[in-house]
């Protein structure tokens, strides 16, 4: 699914930065289509049918968060959202409304590209069997078993439905909000926020070679987690 020739759908207000992202995407071999505003990509969505869509949130008309809605009620194709600094609650809103993952502008085109393939990947990975493998550690989703190596790590089932959330969505940003709904329903927000931080710690305790320094289990401050399962993205001087 990264391979050239991937659809990809652009709706951004500013001419430049579409101009940027376009030239990027298209240079790479992606196919690509561009809407300026959220009424727009909205009617060209069903027709173009886009393997990923990169989304403005602050966009005339109808917001990037709004659109993210629209779209979840049908499709599942992997979003990103294109921030500004200092937009944090509208990110926060539009990814638990089903967005996939963020940049914040201004963002260099390897990074960008790398978020591009990664979404793609998880698109083209769903089919993959019940076994997880990244690094040394492997989740056996159907017989509910963790490895560090050749040693099993005994987990919590309250740590393990959080590993488990982190699997079934790996390299995908997870807010707070989306984790605590996933692994305690609809229990009380503060209370579980408590309990998402100590049972965050007990995970990478149990499975980081220095939690301190966490490899898997990543923090995107004030935001939420995200399981990494490949190198990180090192960004490109070249910037919009
Ligand atoms: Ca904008």
């Amino acid at each position: 699914m990264s391979d050239p020739g991937s659809r990809v759908l652009i709706v951004e207000d500013e001419a430049g930065i579409r101009r940027f992202l376009r030239a990027t995407l298209a240079a790479r071999g992606y196919s690509v289509q561009e809407a300026s505003t959220g009424e727009e990509a909205l009617q060209l969505v069903p027709a173009f049918r886009p393997d990923l869509i990169l989304l403005d949130l602050g966009l005339p008309g109808i917001s990037g968060k709004q659109v993210t809605s629209c779209l979840r009620e049908w499709t599942q194709t992997p979003i990103i959202i294109l921030s500004v600094q200092g937009d944090e609650s509208a990110k926060i809103a539009a990814l638990d409304a089903g967005a996939d993952d963020y940049l914040t502008k201004p963002f260099g085109h390897g990074e960008l590209l790398a978020r591009i393939r990664a979404a793609l990947r998880r698109v083209g990975h769903q089919d993959d069997g019940p076994l997880f493998v990244t690094g040394d550690l492997t989740v056996d989703l159907a017989g509910r078993a963790v490895r560090l190596g050749a040693e099993m790590v005994r987990l919590t089932p309250t740590e393990y439905a959080l590993l488990k959330a982190f699997v079934v969505h790996a390299n995908k940003l997870l807010t707070h909000r989306q984790l605590m709904r996933e692994v305690w329903g609809g229990a009380h927000y503060e209370d579980t926020q408590h309990l998402l931080r100590v049972n965050i710690s007990n995970l990478r305790r149990k499975l980081e070679a220095d939690p301190a320094r966490p490899q898997y289990i990543i923090t995107e401050p004030g935001v939420g987690y995200r399981l990494r399962t490949e190198p990180r993205i090192s960004a490109a001087p070249s910037s919009v």
